[in-house]
């Protein structure tokens, strides 16, 4: 096992140093440009004057800047007060004069002044400066409906959070070491919820916190739905530690751009926790099978797997921008999808995002 055929561990790096591999002109601009770092393109002042090759503290879209001097530039289009997070910059798809613009991109030398710091490309400058992720805020709505979960504690460490690599940030390495069968799926919209059972115990968590149990006075949307699904149950009669993997959509999740009259998961994932990997997809299909096995009509309605877009297979012509148009599509009740998710068929294989364009273009948040 190792090298390059290892899976990475997705952290994601939101902040990293990274090279300027091209800058073209952008028609009928002045002041500004294109530069494309990674799989992405980056519109940046002229003023910085940049060249291929130059190194750039680069902050990837969901980038979520602290208010300080050195960013107060980007107040006027990017300051949010996030409920949960806080004050900040928040770094997002837009166009500019036309032109694609996914990040930002400052010189290296004006955030590390002093050049022994962080000159190799790659560094992961996320936590250094402060950098967060922004998601937008889970409770958009307001009364009924509206999601909760108090927190029991951090997300158990035997299972691996869901989080998804971008496509922009690996292509080269995919193309180079990763061709072959997916599972392509479609990327739904709302809120990451996992169930576990592991020996006698069983937890309910949300995208980065441990749950505690649904009661009375302290209800829990993420533990209800677990239990009226019967997944709950369906989890002590599987015989096995698993995990499942989901998507909590519904009124009160994000903006809830497939109009569902009640909460409904998705699931996309079913990590075993023995053999500390992900089941394949015909694995995963299987359990899923066995799971629904135990459940009555009303809880069969309660879930559903992710739909299933179609098996490809990744070869030399998937270019980023084939990629990109096929992100491209509908969803299950809006015209635009947030995206597709590409797995792969194999034990132990990658999987990675690719999110579409036009959604990043349209978000409001
Ligand atoms: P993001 O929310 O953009 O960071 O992307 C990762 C998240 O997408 C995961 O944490 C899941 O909650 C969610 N997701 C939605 N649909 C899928 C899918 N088909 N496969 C994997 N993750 C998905
Ligand atoms: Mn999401």
């Amino acid at each position: 096992m190792g090298g390059e055929d290892e899976r990475p561990e997705v952290v994601r790096k939101l902040a990293s140093v990274q090279e300027i591999s091209a800058i073209d002109p952008i028609d009928g601009a002045d002041n500004i440009e294109c530069a494309t770092i990674l799989g992405w393109t980056v519109v940046v002042a002229k003023d910085y004057h940049f060249k291929p090759g130059d190194l750039v503290c680069f902050f990837e879209i969901d980038s979520f800047l602290p208010v300080q001097p050195q960013y107060e530039f980007l107040r006027k289009s990017s300051y949010r007060s996030h409920p949960d997070i806080g004050e900040g910059f928040r770094i997002k798809t837009c166009k500019l004069r036309g032109c694609l613009s996914q990040g930002l991109a400052l010189p290296h030398e004006e955030i590390f002044p002093y050049h022994a710091i962080a000159h190799e490309v790659g560094t992961d400058v996320t936590e250094v400066l402060g950098v967060r992720k922004y998601d937008p805020p889970i409770h958009t709505g307001s009364g009924p409906g509206v999601i909760r979960g108090d927190c029991k504690g951090n997300f158990p460490s035997f299972v691996r959070k869901t989080d998804q690599e971008r496509i922009q940030n690996i292509h080269n390495w995919v193309m180079a070491h990763h061709q072959g069968e997916y599972e392509a799926t479609l990327k739904v919209d709302g809120t990451s919820l996992t169930a576990y059972r592991y020996m006698d115990e069983r937890g309910v968590c949300s995208r980065n916190w441990d749950l505690k149990e649904d009661t009375e006075d302290r209800r829990s949307e993420y533990w209800a739905i677990v239990k009226k699904s019967g997944l709950y149950d369906a989890l002590m009669e599987i015989n096995r530690n698993i995990a499942v993997q989901a998507e909590l959509m519904g009124p009160g999740i994000q903006r809830n751009r497939e109009n569902f009259d009640k909460h409904k998961f998705f699931i996309f994932d079913i990590w075993d926790i023995d053999q500390q990997r992900h089941l394949t997809p015909l694995e995963r299909f299987g359990l899923v099978r066995q799971l629904f096995a135990w459940l009555t009509p009303d809880e069969e309605d309660c879930w559903a797997h992710v739909p299933v877009i179609e098996y490809v297979t990744i070869d030399d012509s998937w270019t980023l921008q084939k990629f990109l148009d096929y992100a491209n599509r509908p969803s299950i009740n809006h015209k635009i999808a947030e995206g597709v998710v590409f797995k792969s068929v194999k034990p132990n294989g990658i999987s990675f995002k690719c999110i579409s364009n036009q959604f990043l273009l349209k978000e409001k948040d």
